[in-house]
C-alpha cells in the first residue's frame, strides 16, 4: 500500500514513462505569466503550458466564467441537450471563422485532427492524406500517421494508418534544393509545391487523394512560417485537384501569431480548420469548423463522444474570447512580436553557433543554432530554467528552442525573458 507520507522519488514512480517530465518541479499556483512551485519559487513561463494559457493563467474573466458554471453544472451531455456555453462559443466564434460556419468539437488536439480526416475521408469518398516533413498533429493511433516531426512519437506502434503521402514542409532555412541555409524562401515553396505535383503523378492520385493537411506555422517541427503565397498556391493546388485543404491551427490558432488564425496572414480558406489548444486558456476542448454543405456531409453519431463540449471548458472558452475583445490580445500579440524579434536580433552577434535562424510569426518565437552540437537546446533550456528561473521548450529533430508566453505577456516581462534566455545561451556555449 502506498502512504502519503512517502517521499517524492517514491511517488513519482507511480507515473508510466511513456509520459516524459522534464523537471523534478512540482507547481503549486500561477497567475498571468508566473508559475509558482510547491517550494515557493516563481518561474517566468514563456511556454504556456505548450500554447495553451493564452490569456494567461488564471486570467479573473477566465476564472469567474468557470466558477460560475462549474457551481451551476459541471457536465452536460451534448449528445442529450445543448446547453447556452456552447451555442453561445459557436456564434462567437463564428465571426472569426468566416466563412467556414458549422462546428464540430472534441477534447483534444489529436481528436480534432482526426475529425477532419474522417471528415475529408467521407466527404470525398476518397481516402490520402497528403502531410509534410516536420508536421506534428498528434499522438493518437491516426494523427501519429501524419506526424513527422519526430520518429519518437510512432517508432513501434505500427502498423500506422495507411493512405499517408509526405512532402517537405517550405522551411526555408532547411530548403533541400536550395541548399541548407537557403533562405530563399520563393524557391522553397515552388519547390515544395513541384513536389506535390509529382507525387500526385507518381504514388497519390488525385482521384484517390482527399485532401492535404498542414500547419501554417510549422508548430513542433520548430516554429517555421510558411513563405509568402505558400497557401495561395496550395489553395489553387487543392481546387485544381479536387482535393480539400486542412488547416490545422491547433497550435496557430487563437491569436497566436498576431491574428486569429494564422491561414488569415495569407489571406487563403482552408476547407477545414482544426483548433485546440489556446481556445480556453487550458480547459480542454478543440473542435473543427467547415461549411455547412461540407460538414453536413458527416454522418449522423459519426461524431462527439461523452466528454465532448463540455459545458465549463465551453464557458471558459467563451470567457477566452471576451478577454481577446476587452483586452485587443491581438494587438498586444503584434506589437510584443514586433519588440521581441528585434531584441533578439539585436542581439544577434552574440549567440553562437551561427548561422542561428531567428523566426517564427507572432509569439511562436524560435531559434535554431545551425552550427550547434546535438543536446545543446535542450541544455539551454535546461539552465534557463535552473538558473534564471525561466521555462522555454525546445522543438523539432535541429538544434532550436521556442518561445511561446501568454499572449498577454506585457513588454517589461518579455525583455526580461529574452534576456535571461540569451543569457543562457552565452553560458551553455561557454
Ligand atoms: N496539432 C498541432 C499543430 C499540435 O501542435 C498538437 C500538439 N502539440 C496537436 C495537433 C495535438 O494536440 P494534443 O496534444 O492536444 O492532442
Amino acid at each position: 500500500l502506498s502512504s502519503s507520507s512517502s517521499s517524492f522519488n517514491e511517488k513519482k514512480q507511480a507515473l508510466g514513462k511513456g509520459i516524459t517530465v522534464s523537471s523534478d518541479l512540482v507547481v503549486d499556483r500561477a497567475q498571468e505569466c508566473v508559475i509558482t512551485m510547491t517550494n515557493g519559487e516563481d518561474y517566468l513561463d514563456m511556454t504556456s503550458g505548450i500554447g495553451v494559457a493564452s490569456t494567461g493563467h488564471c486570467h479573473p474573466t477566465v476564472v469567474k466564467a468557470v466558477q460560475d458554471q462549474v457551481a451551476k453544472m459541471s457536465h452536460a451531455q451534448i449528445n442529450m441537450f445543448y446547453h447556452t456555453p456552447l451555442l453561445t462559443l459557436m456564434d462567437r466564434l463564428r465571426p472569426y471563422t468566416a466563412p467556414l460556419d458549422t462546428f464540430c468539437f472534441n477534447n483534444s488536439g489529436s481528436e480534432a485532427v482526426e475529425s477532419a480526416v474522417k471528415l475529408a475521408r467521407h466527404a470525398t469518398k476518397k481516402q490520402n492524406i497528403i502531410v509534410f516533413n516536420g508536421g506534428h498533429h498528434g499522438r493518437t493511433i491516426g494523427a501519429m500517421a501524419l506526424t513527422g516531426s519526430k520518429t519518437m512519437f510512432s517508432a513501434g506502434f505500427g502498423p500506422l494508418m495507411s493512405g499517408v503521402y509526405y512532402v517537405d514542409y517550405p522551411y526555408s532555412f532547411r530548403c533541400p534544393s536550395a541548399g541548407f541555409e537557403g533562405h530563399a524562401p520563393d524557391h522553397c515553396g515552388k519547390e515544395v509545391m513541384r513536389q506535390l505535383e509529382t507525387l500526385l503523378q507518381q504514388r497519390c492520385h488525385p482521384d484517390d487523394t482527399a485532401a492535404v493537411l498542414i500547419e501554417p506555422v510549422l508548430g513542433e517541427g520548430g516554429y517555421v512560417p510558411a513563405p509568402k503565397g505558400f497557401f495561395q498556391a496550395l489553395r489553387t493546388f487543392c481546387d485544381h485537384h479536387n482535393i480539400l485543404m486542412i488547416a490545422d491551427e491547433v497550435q496557430t490558432g487563437f491569436g497566436r501569431t498576431g491574428k486569429m488564425f494564422a491561414i488569415n496572414h495569407w489571406d487563403t480558406v482552408p476547407d477545414i480548420l482544426v483548433m485546440a489548444k489556446g481556445i480556453a486558456s487550458g480547459y480542454p476542448l478543440s473542435g473543427i469548423v467547415a461549411k455547412r454543405a461540407l460538414m453536413d456531409l458527416q454522418p449522423p453519431g459519426s461524431m462527439g463522444g461523452t466528454f465532448v463540449g463540455n459545458i465549463v471548458a465551453t464557458a471558459a472558452a467563451v470567457a477566452t474570447l471576451d478577454v481577446f475583445e476587452q483586452e485587443n490580445v491581438l494587438q498586444n500579440v503584434q506589437e510584443r512580436s514586433e519588440q521581441v524579434f528585434k531584441r533578439l536580433r539585436c542581439q544577434a552577434d552574440r549567440l553562437p553557433f551561427g548561422p542561428v535562424d531567428i523566426r517564427g510569426l507572432g509569439l511562436m518565437i524560435g531559434l535554431e543554432f545551425a552550427g550547434a552540437p546535438k543536446g545543446f537546446a535542450a541544455q539551454v533550456v535546461k539552465h534557463a530554467r535552473e538558473q534564471e528561473h525561466l521555462l522555454l521548450l525546445t522543438a523539432s529533430i535541429y538544434e532550436t528552442i521556442r518561445m511561446i508566453p501568454p499572449l498577454v505577456v506585457d513588454g517589461a516581462t518579455l525583455d526580461d525573458a529574452v534576456d535571461r534566455l540569451v543569457r543562457s545561451i552565452v553560458h551553455v556555449a561557454g
